[in-house]
C-alpha cells in the first residue's frame, strides 16, 4: 500500500479515515512466528483490545492466530468474528465475579488476577481449569500509564502472595492450568523480560497440572526514526531455549503463548486527515486537521509520537508546524514537526495508527467516529462506516418538558 492509494481511499471514503494495510499485519504475525519456531506448541492470542474490528479479527483468525481478550464484549465479538470458545483467553482486570462466571459459561479460558476472585471461583466452581496472572514486579518501559508489572501496579497477583495463593489453590482444590504474566508495553531490554520470564517458571513450578505458560506482549514497535524496536529474533533464540529446558524440567511439553497488540497492527494502520486551517501566530504556524484526540487520543493521554506527513504535498519545502485537531480543548498531536509545506485542503497522515486509535476513539464535541477501511489484496474494502447524526443521537431518550397538563 502507498500513498496515493491513502489519498484515493480519502476521496472514495471521505476524511478523516483510518487504513490498516493487511499485508503488513501477516508480515508481523510471521516475523513472531518464525523467531519462536522451534517452540513445539507455540499460540499468538492478538490483544483484541487494540483493534477490534470485527474484519481485523476474523483476518487473524485467518493467519491462525488466538485472541487475547479483557472484557465480555470482547469476548462475544471474538465469537462472532467466528472463533471457537477454546482459542479465546479471557485476562479481566477489577470486573464483577459473575462476568467472569459468564465468560465461563461460554467455554471460554479465564485467567484470574487477584486472590479475592480467585478464592471465591475456586470455592463455586473447583473443577473449572482457571489460569493465573502473576505480577512478577519488573519494571518494563518508562510511561506509568502502560507499564503494569511494577510494584504499585494494579494488575496481577504479586509473587510475593504465593504462599496465601498457593493456600487458597489447596483449600478450594480448584485446577490451575496456567501461568500468565503481561509486564507492560514496551519491552526496551530482552534482559529485563527474560528475568521475568524467569520469575514466571519458579512460580509455574508450584503447579502439577500446567497447559500453558502465557508470557504476554510488550513487544515495542519503533514509532520514529531511531526508536527502540524489539528485537524479536533474539528473544525468540534465548527465550525459546530457557523454554524447552523448562518443559524438560517440568516434564511435560507445555503451549507457549504471547499476547501481541501493538506488535501486529500498530505499524498497518494509517490514518488520514485533512488540513482545515494554517494559523499563523507569535509563537509558531498551527495546521488544524479535521480530527482531535476524539479520534486519536495517545499523543495526549500518553504522550506517543506518531510521525505526520504530508500526503498531498510530499516534495514541499519542509517547515516546522505545531499539528493540533479542531477539539475544544488543547489536542495537540505534535510541536515543531518538520512536514513539508502545509496549505489548507491537504492531507495528513499519521504513522502507526493502527494500536489503540480506533479503539480508543469517542464522539466527544458530538463529532463522529471515522470509517475505517482495510487494504487487502489490493483493494480498499470499507470495515465500519463513519458515524452518522442518527448514531449520535442512538439511546438518547428526550424528556417532554411541556406536558399537557389536564385539570380534573
Ligand atoms: C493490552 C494487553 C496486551 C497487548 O499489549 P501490547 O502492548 O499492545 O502488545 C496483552 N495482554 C494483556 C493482558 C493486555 O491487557
Amino acid at each position: 500500500m502507498n500513498n496515493s492509494n491513502l489519498i484515493d481511499i480519502a476521496s472514495e471514503f471521505g476524511k478523516p479515515v483510518y487504513v490498516y494495510d493487511s499485508e503488513k499485519i501477516a508480515e508481523q504475525y510471521h516475523r513472531l512466528t518464525a523467531a519462536f519456531s522451534k517452540v513445539k506448541n507455540l499460540r499468538i492470542n492478538y490483544a483484541t483490545k487494540a483493534l477490534s474490528n470485527i474484519s481485523i479479527l476474523k483476518f487473524m483468525k485467518e493467519l491462525g492466530s488466538g485472541l487475547d481478550t479483557v472484557s465480555i464484549q470482547e469476548v462475544k465479538l471474538g465469537l462472532a468474528a467466528g472463533f471457537s470458545p477454546e482459542a479465546i483467553l479471557y485476562t479481566p482486570n477489577g470486573v464483577s465475579l459473575k462476568e467472569i462466571e459468564d465468560v465461563t459459561k461460554m467455554g471460554v479460558q479465564i485467567n484470574i488476577d487477584n486472590l479475592s476472585l480467585l478464592e471465591q471461583f475456586g470455592a463455586r466452581h473447583p473443577k473449572i481449569p482457571v489460569c493465573i496472572r502473576i505480577n512478577p514486579h519488573v519494571m518494563a518501559g518508562g510511561n506509568s500509564n502502560i507499564s503494569v508489572g511494577h510494584i504499585d501496579s494494579k494488575f496481577g497477583i504479586s509473587i510475593h502472595q504465593i504462599p496465601h495463593l498457593l493456600r487458597i489453590v489447596e483449600n478450594t482444590a480448584m485446577n490451575i492450568n496456567g501461568i500468565h504474566m503481561h509486564t507492560g508495553s514496551d519491552i526496551l531490554d530482552i534482559g529485563v523480560f527474560l528475568h521475568a520470564a524467569e520469575i514466571l517458571f519458579d512460580t509455574a513450578k508450584n503447579f502439577k497440572d500446567l497447559e500453558f505458560l502465557d508470557f504476554g506482549s510488550g513487544f515495542k514497535v519503533p514509532y520514529h526514526a531511531n526508536d527502540i524496536d524489539t528485537n524479536i529474533e533474539d528473544l525468540g533464540e534465548q527465550l525459546t531455549e530457557r523454554f524447552v529446558d523448562f518443559c524438560a524440567e517440568y516434564g511435560r511439553d507445555l503451549q507457549l503463548i504471547f499476547e501481541p497488540g501493538k506488535f501486529l497492527v500498530s505499524r498497518a494502520g494509517h490514518f488520514v486527515t485533512q488540513v482545515n486551517v494554517v494559523k499563523q501566530t507569535t509563537s509558531t504556524v498551527f495546521a488544524q486537521v479535521d480530527s482531535g484526540f476524539n479520534h486519536l487520543i495517545r499523543p495526549m493521554l500518553y504522550g506517543s509520537h506518531h510521525d505526520i506527513e504530508n500526503l498531498t504535498n510530499p516534495n514541499g519545502k519542509e517547515r516546522f508546524y505545531s499539528v493540533v485537531g479542531y477539539i475544544c480543548e488543547t489536542d495537540t498531536f505534535g510541536n515543531n514537526r518538520k512536514i513539508a509545506e502545509l496549505t489548507e485542503g491537504d492531507l495528513l497522515v499519521f504513522r502507526n495508527a493502527g494500536a489503540y486509535c480506533f479503539s480508543m476513539a469517542s464522539n466527544y464535541n458530538s463529532r463522529y467516529r471515522p470509517a475505517e477501511v482495510l487494504w487487502h489484496n489490493n483493494q480498499a474494502h470499507l470495515i465500519r462506516k463513519r458515524e452518522t447524526f442518527e448514531d449520535l443521537l442512538n439511546n438518547q431518550i428526550e424528556v417532554d418538558f411541556n406536558p399537557v397538563t389536564t385539570l380534573e
